[in-house]
């Protein structure tokens, strides 16, 4: 392909792309195709003369448009949103364009510049405490890895090699071995399935502590863990905690975890994948924002909430120090002469598990400029929003509950009565493809998560997800006598109201901020 070639194609695409995106609601959320379908429909062998582009484009919308689940649709409402923007999707143009792979300075110093800059931004726009800033006095800083599980793989890493050292120093009679045989994480049972996963890879169990009614993780609870361990001869050398659980986007309670886990000097990492977006917003208090001066290192998924595209997970470290020293296995033919100059040129190879890097940071300020922070806000802001008339919509209808509190995108809620009725309206939406949400499951008891996600997601999408609800519920219950015994009692407009009162009491609106939000 010639550059005037790539030029129609290109542009071709682009043209593409803003029809997909502009015109997502005329598509059913979910695809109609069964397992293996593509491959009936493709070739088994590389074609052995170069095909025109212009049937490749038409292949796009044939054969894998009708494979596309549409993360973009605003009938997405499953797991937890996945962002793009068109300027994020310009980013990545110019970084294939690009072509370059920054694991050292010299490799591409504006890769790497970039990067660390745009780290400071969006540490900046957080509210993250200052020693986490690449441009900070000391030795933290921020580093973009391809995704949470990546992030929290690396703090168990981390944690586990200087952990090692620490006890060698204290206990010259272990030998390594025994060392590593006796290490131990913590975590809860609400945190996501990644934090087990990193904890295998790692070979570092982790224990997935009962949190309670509330499904918060609490220093108490890792105190009880952390002493059995400790009698039992383990070593205790990291917590991972959540801000924004997956079930329910429950706050895990840093303040009371920062103190145990000083107390007994094991690493504390804050796994902020979706919430933490929650974090730019001045009228939004956010609970145990307090705690994070004191937490060794933390992620927050740009990719979920700040309309960058995935895959792009932000990676704060209050002493980067801990991976650069542990991660470093350097051979002559990476070595620069511009090496360890300063936070402002890192070499960031050392600071994840692959020696590769893409130029994600392209997209992040390409983002960050064209959209802006007041932009991202209103963004977040909408979302909430959004959340919060689902909500009410849901507390409308007394065939409802809601089961978790709500504080940003996401609603739990569940039909009342056996846990089947919710797993068959599930089923009923599931087949008729038009909104997509997940149920998860909590002490026994089903509900169904429905999460603001999308391009572009407005209310009146949110009511034809709810009218869509309300009609299968309609059909399922109509076809359920039993469910007419189950008593419900009209949720009248004051009941609502002290609900969701008592819903936002993380949300403190600041005077004046209340139209806004
Ligand atoms: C989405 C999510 C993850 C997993 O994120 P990946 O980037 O896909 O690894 C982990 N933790 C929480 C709290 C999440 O919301």
């Amino acid at each position: 392909m010639d550059p005037n070639e790539f030029r129609e194609f290109g542009k071709a695409t682009v043209d593409f792309i803003a029809d997909y995106l502009e015109n997502i609601r005329d598509r059913d959320v979910l695809p109609s195709v069964s397992p293996g379908y593509l491959h009936d429909l493709l070739p088994t062998e590389v074609p052995e003369n170069a095909e025109n582009w212009k049937d490749v484009l038409k292949d796009i919308e044939k054969f894998i448009i009708p494979g596309i689940t549409h993360w973009q649709s605003p009938n997405f409402h499953a797991y937890y949103p996945t962002a793009t923007s068109f300027p994020s999707v310009v980013g990545e143009m110019l970084s294939a364009g690009f072509g370059v792979v920054g694991f050292s300075w010299i490799c591409s110093p504006a890769c790497t510049e970039l990067e660390s800059i745009v780290m400071d931004w969006v540490g900046r726009f957080l509210n993250l405490p200052e020693k986490f800033l690449n441009t900070a006095d000391g030795p933290g800083g921020g580093v973009i890895q391809g995704s949470a599980s990546e992030a929290i793989l690396v703090a168990i890493l981390a944690a586990r090699e200087k952990s090692i050292k620490k006890i060698q120093i204290q206990n010259p009679d272990l030998t390594e071995g025994e060392i590593r045989a006796k290490l131990i994480a913590y975590s809860s049972d609400q945190s996501n399935s990644c934090v087990e996963k990193a904890g295998l890879l790692a070979a570092v169990p982790v224990r997935l502590l009962p949190t309670g009614d509330d499904l918060i993780l609490t220093g108490d609870i890792i105190r009880k863990a952390i002493e059995e361990d400790l009698e039992n001869g383990k070593i205790p050398i990291i917590c991972i905690a959540t801000l924004g659980t997956t079930g329910t986007c429950a706050y895990d309670d840093i303040v009371s975890l920062s103190k145990i886990c000083e107390e007994h000097d094991i690493w504390l990492h804050v796994d902020a994948a979706y919430a933490a977006a929650t974090l730019i917003l001045p009228e939004f208090k956010f609970p145990y924002k307090e705690g994070l001066e004191t937490v060794d290192s933390i992620n927050y998924n740009l990719h979920k909430s700040m309309m960058v595209n995935f895959d792009c997970c932000g990676m704060w470290l209050k002493n980067a120090g801990d991976i650069v020293d542990n991660f470093n296995v350097d051979r002559i033919y990476l070595k620069h002469s511009f090496e360890n100059q300063s936070k402002k040129a890192p070499d960031y190879r050392h600071w994840q598990i692959p020696l590769g890097r893409r130029f994600r940071a392209l997209k992040v300020w390409i983002t960050l400029r064209t959209i802006g922070a007041e932009g991202i806000r209103n963004s977040v802001r909408k979302r909430i929003k959004l959340a919060e008339y689902f909500e009410k919509l849901i507390m409308k209808d007394s065939r409802f509950e809601i089961v978790a509190e709500r504080t940003f995108g996401l609603v739990c809620f569940k039909l009342k009565g056996e846990n089947d009725l919710n797993k068959k309206l599930l089923d009923k939406l599931m087949e008729r493809k038009k909104i997509y949400l997940i149920q998860a499951q909590h002490r026994g008891e089903s509900f169904l998560r429905f999460v603001i996600c999308g391009f572009d997601p407005q209310e009146k999408d949110i009511d034809f997800a709810w009218n869509e609800i309300k009609e299968q519920t309609d059909l399922l219950l109509a076809s359920h006598p039993r469910y007419t015994e189950i008593e419900c009692r009209p949720n009248d407009e004051k009941i609502i109201n002290e609900i969701s009162k008592s819903l936002q009491k993380h949300l403190l609106i600041e005077n004046g901020g209340k139209g806004k939000q």
